[in-house]
């Protein structure tokens, strides 16, 4: 048989998440984390999970090289070291591909030049993914590695969505407009959602709401983009677990002239000190049900405010569609909290939306519908697998160049 050993990689600033899987039946091989990078105490967490072993570390890790030896290590031990012949790519989660980058790419000189200019529109998350990338080349120079943007599948928009409306000339010079993140959990749970309903992903429209700590929905027409909610950055469109979402831009100018707050501390405001955080002091809705549970009103508004935006963005996609055959609820929040997904399409009965009680309380990691059985828009909870995405988008594109 011929190798078909993909690993996973995503390195953030002081974290980098991995997984092995092997891609002649999709079967996970190992996965594990290395964080605290740069730290005295850094963690490593390595699992080979066809049997269930579990490794854990904790000690002084340096840098991104550093984890990456370690966690090559770790691979090694369990038999799927990085020079095995098994492997035939490495691929790596870029966070910001601009307009440039609409597919997986493999990655040269090049690439690497597009995603280091591409920095100023992605200043946190680049930088890391670079860093990581540049490390697993110096490891295995002569094994494709393979780019995959989280902005790619949202580059089918049309301009009228893509578009602020702002000056052209300004816009273009900055490159400010719409990217749209969490683009591989977007392409992998509409694809799922369309195999749910037993149809070709050409043959249907979904509204996928991505609900984790970070947030956003998408309008998919015929398994392509036609609309997402996060815009330049993350920070645009639903309430998440730390970041406002919407607000008028006006808001920065007041808190600077008024506030006397400075750009960034406004910046931490936004990204880190508001969502549902902001809103109640705590980002994990599971703590937030709880506290509601126990009558706390602080808990009960800043839920009632995260599903108020959510409706908006469903009504909205449903408008962008004009028809629309399923609304699928992933990642954290979306695939686990049924409160959220009964209260997101209460009164939506006129668009053709509501869920079954019943349904909506089981407990299950497998897609599902949720919605009763003559509705006329499919409501589904479908996981997001944004590993098993990148594998197969990386291993396809090896496999074609060979
Ligand atoms: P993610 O970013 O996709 O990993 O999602 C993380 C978020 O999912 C957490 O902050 C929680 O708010 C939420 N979450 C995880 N498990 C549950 C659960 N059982 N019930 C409600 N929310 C959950």
């Amino acid at each position: 048989m011929s190798p078909s050993r993909v690993l996973v990689l995503n390195s953030g600033s002081s974290s980098v998440k991995y997984q092995l899987l092997d891609m002649s039946d999709g079967v996970r091989l190992a996965a594990g984390l290395v964080e605290r990078i740069g730290e005295e105490s850094a963690r490593l967490k390595h699992a080979h999970l066809t049997s269930g072993a579990v490794r854990e570390w904790t000690g002084p890790i340096a840098d991104h090289e550093a984890a990456l030896k370690a966690l090559a290590e770790e691979l090694d031990k369990d038999g799927f070291g990085l020079d095995s012949p098994e492997l035939v790519a490495i691929g790596h989660r870029v966070v910001h591909g601009g307009k440039t980058f609409t597919e997986p790419t493999v990655i040269d000189e090049v690439v690497l030049a597009e995603i280091e200019r591409l920095i100023p529109v992605a200043p946190l998350h680049n930088p890391a993914n670079l860093i990581g990338i540049r490390t697993a080349m110096a490891l295995r120079p002569d094994l494709p590695q393979v780019a995959v943007f989280d902005t790619a599948f949202h580059t089918t928009m049309p301009e009228s969505a893509a578009r602020y409306a702002i000056d052209v000339q300004v816009a273009d010079e900055y490159r400010v407009r719409r990217y749209g993140f969490h683009g591989t959990s977007h392409a992998y749970v509409s694809r799922a959602t369309a195999k749910l309903l037993g149809k070709a992903p050409e043959d249907v429209n979904v509204i996928v709401l991505h609900l984790g700590n970070g947030a956003s929905a998408s309008a998919v027409r015929g398994g392509k983009c036609v609309d997402t909610s996060m815009g330049l950055t993350p920070l645009e469109g639903l309430v998440m677990g730390t970041r406002s979402g919407d607000i008028d831009p006006a808001v920065i100018f007041h808190l600077a002239r008024v506030g006397g707050m400075s750009i960034d501390e406004i910046d931490t405001l936004l990204n880190k000190k508001s969502g549902l955080v902001g809103l109640c002091g705590d980002n994990d809705m599971r703590e937030i049900r709880r506290r509601i549970d126990e009558g706390d009103a602080k808990a009960r508004l800043a839920f009632d405010i995260y599903i108020h935006r959510l409706k908006k963005y469903i009504g909205a996609y449903c408008a962008v569609l004009g028809t629309v055959d399923a609304i699928a609820f992933t990642a954290g929040v979306g695939e686990n909290a049924a409160p959220v997904r009964e209260a997101a399409v209460a009164g939506l009965e006129t668009l053709g939306l509501s869920v079954d009680g019943a349904l909506n309380a089981v407990r299950s990691d497998q897609p599902r519908l949720i919605s009763p059985e003559d509705a006329r828009v499919k409501v589904a909870v479908v996981p997001t697998d944004e590993e098993l995405e990148i594998a197969t988008q990386t291993y396809a594109l090896v496999r074609q160049s060979d």
